[in-house]
């Protein structure tokens, strides 16, 4: 689908060979990180509390007023590069006011500016408030790690305090499938996100056929990121996170666009296996490898306080406000002068690499020193 901007533009399709929230484009066009993604969380409230949830801890059942929306356009006006904006909770869509006040003028700006858009959601709500989303939306994100009802019963209201009945939790999984064919049908582009983790490792190909079943036109895998609900959780191998990495390629439809991020798999890694499946994904047809935008290229924007993060995530502290300073400043101070940073601002151009995901890198990894390391071409 071809859509176009209010300047009367063609905005380009997006596609595995344009995806704009991937940090190495930005990278190789101005030869450095630069600010060109903006998400920004729009909620603490949700209607689920998955087992998995990395921004588990920050979910809350009331909360304050938002920033005025007015800084908030104004923060992105100053954003020089900017390409792209992602709008992420809770449930972004938790609250119709939301919907209406500022997730619709919000994509709007991103429409009228001629910048992509993506929303995070589970999609178990009313259609009608998805629906308001279709004129301006670029990538609705959905996360699918079931098998069915039973599995999504079981993880996704895992940390909720009280039980929540099995027949409600299946009217909610119906839903999400029927919303999903609904709005594929209009035109959305959905992409389903699957975790790999110790849960759905073995099922992948099954969740794979169910994500095309419900029309998405991306299915993206990333492994579990260890904050929040998911600290604690068991963790899967590197053997077994390639093993099932592998029994997915060797099962999916190569016709649909397949987007892995935030792999724990480099060129500059130790064995051969680990080198031979990065080989794989980058030849396989209409599969793409997506570095990690957080700190990259990105930055979040948490809409209540005005604090600037690296990522959505609570792991990491804020490191600016937007009430203090513009988002490129706040950007720059990161990239040339926060600690942690430094661990893990690498890069490899011949193996379109820039560095791990810092909390998929402690988990793997602690204490490498990926500066130190270099792509092994084989
Ligand atoms: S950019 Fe970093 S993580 Fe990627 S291959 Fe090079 S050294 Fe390894």
């Amino acid at each position: 689908m071809t859509v176009i901007n209010n300047g009367g533009s063609t905005l380009r399709d997006l596609s595995p060979s344009y995806d704009p929230w991937d940090p190495i484009r930005s990278l190789r066009k101005h030869g450095r990180h630069r600010l060109t993604s903006v998400e920004m969380t729009v909620t603490n409230l949700c209607n689920m509390r998955c087992e998995h949830c990395a921004v588990g801890d920050t979910l809350v059942l009331n909360e304050p007023d938002m920033i005025p929306l007015d800084l908030m356009l104004r923060r992105l006006d100053e954003v020089e590069h900017l390409e792209t904006i992602s709008i992420t909770g809770g449930e972004p869509s938790f609250r119709r006011q939301t919907v209406d006040n500022v997730i619709v003028p919000l994509l709007r700006y991103a429409r009228e500016r001629g910048i992509r858009s993506q929303i995070n959601s589970n999609l178990t709500l009313d259609l009608e408030r998805y629906e308001k989303l279709l004129p301006y939306l670029d990538v609705m994100h959905i996360s699918f790690n079931y098998t069915g009802p039973e599995n999504f019963h079981q993880t996704g209201f895992a940390n909720s305090g009280h039980p929540v009945p099995y027949a409600a939790a299946e009217k909610m999984y119906t839903r999400m499938i029927d919303n999903a064919k609904s709005l594929s049908r209009s035109g959305m582009l959905i992409s389903a996100e699957t975790m790999i983790n110790f849960r759905t490792h073995e099922h992948l190909p099954q969740m794979h056929r169910t994500i095309l079943e419900m029309g998405c036109r991306r299915h993206e895998v990333h492994p579990m990121y260890p904050s929040a609900f998911a600290a604690n959780l068991p963790v899967l191998s590197l053997d077994e996170m390639r093993v099932a990495i592998h029994d997915l390629l060797d099962h999916r439809d190569e016709n649909v666009w397949m987007l892995f991020g935030t792999l724990p798999f480099f060129a500059c890694g130790s064995t051969d296996e680990e080198r031979a499946l990065l080989r794989r994904l980058h030849a396989s047809k209409n599969v793409t490898v997506r570095n990690d935008p957080d700190g990259r290229s990105r930055v979040n924007v948490n809409m209540f306080t005005g604090d600037v993060f690296v990522t959505d995530f609570a792991a990491i502290p804020s490191f600016g406000s937007v009430y203090r300073d513009n988002l490129d400043s706040i950007f720059e101070e990161w990239t040339t002068n926060h600690p942690l940073n430094r661990t893990v601002d690498c890069h490899c151009d011949a193996a379109s690499c820039c560095g791990p995901n810092l909390l998929v890198a402690d988990m793997y990894y602690k204490g490498v020193d990926f500066k130190s390391r270099r792509a092994i071409m084989d």
